[in-house]
């Protein structure tokens, strides 16, 4: 059976998905629209440029349709398409995890600086939700053991599925909640951790997509630092001598979490801004 053609073509739907985002004032709307024609054709960035011309089936079509539909809801695109790529890797997303920002490939790429050097370096990464960082670190630092600490069951069926896709040989999944302390009875020469660090009365401001996301993974308590506190106080032992522990932060939380950090004796404290110019990661390190 041949495929019934409609009349647009692949460069008359990107144009018309571009004026629709726009419209509803999505903010990377020239980005989206290209992710939208790739997941509809099937299609590479080569392959669209060399295409264009062609017409969409209906069934590309009404797919294209369904996917806009969801998204002028402000409906995340990730979670639509039900992947995303962070450091060159695809992972699985969907409800109930947190997307990978590419805010967030800037903590990633600063624990591979700092492992660089280590023989079989041993990695714990706390609230690991999609795994994106830990498994980053498993996947470019092949002799690296990465345990991947996430305690709730929907974040938890996304990471393992990351897992086997991306680091089945030295990454691996621990279950259970950071503040009963999960993993910390072992020694690592590095910790790494994207808390939830959104002021709870903030939650509500944040923008429409951020609200599809899980609460779990966005509220850090009263003034966003109840995981920054606890982790850089209850798992100091749990760092080899000279280990580090390695944070993200929000575009306003370097002072107080390096206070935190000092209170709690780490040395030589730094802090790295993102492509955007904000500051993201801080990192400590234990004597
Ligand atoms: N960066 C996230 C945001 O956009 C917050 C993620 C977190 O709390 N770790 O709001």
């Amino acid at each position: 059976m041949t495929e019934k053609i409609c009349k647009m073509t692949i460069f008359e739907a990107y144009g018309d998905i571009k004026s629709q985002l726009k419209e509803a004032q999505i903010e990377d709307y020239v980005f989206e629209a290209k992710q939208i024609i790739k997941y509809v054709t099937g299609y590479t960035n080569k392959e669209i440029l060399l295409n264009y011309t062609e017409s969409l089936t209906d069934f590309q079509k009404d797919c294209m349709e369904a996917v806009l539909k969801e998204r002028l809801k402000r409906y995340p695109l990730q979670y639509i398409l039900g992947f995303w790529d962070f450091y060159g890797r695809r992972y699985k997303v969907g409800p109930g995890v947190l997307i990978p920002r590419q805010d967030t490939e800037i903590v990633a790429e600063t624990c591979i600086d700092l492992i660089k050097d280590i023989k079989n370096p041993k990695v714990l990464d706390l609230c690991a939700g999609t795994g994106c960082i830990g498994i980053t670190l498993a996947a470019e630092k092949q002799d690296s053991l990465v345990t991947l600490a996430e305690k709730y069951p929907e974040p938890i069926a996304f990471l393992e599925e990351n897992i086997k896709q991306n680091a089945p040989e030295n990454a691996k999944l621990l279950k259970g909640d950071v503040f009963e302390k999960i993993g910390s009875d072992e020694k690592y020469d590095l910790i790494v951790s994207n808390p939830p660090y959104v002021k709870s009365d903030e939650i509500a401001k944040l923008q429409p997509e951020v609200r599809f996301e899980p609460v779990s993974a966005l509220d850090g308590g009263a003034d966003g630092l109840d995981f920054y506190r606890f982790i850089a106080k209850e798992y100091k032992n749990s760092l080899k001598p000279g280990g580090r522990l390695v944070f993200e932060i929000g575009f306003d939380g370097a002072d107080a979490v390096k206070n935190i950090l000092e209170r709690s004796g780490y040395k030589n404290i730094t802090v790295k801004k993102d492509y955007y110019e904000n500051e993201r990661v801080i990192f400590g390190t234990v004597d």
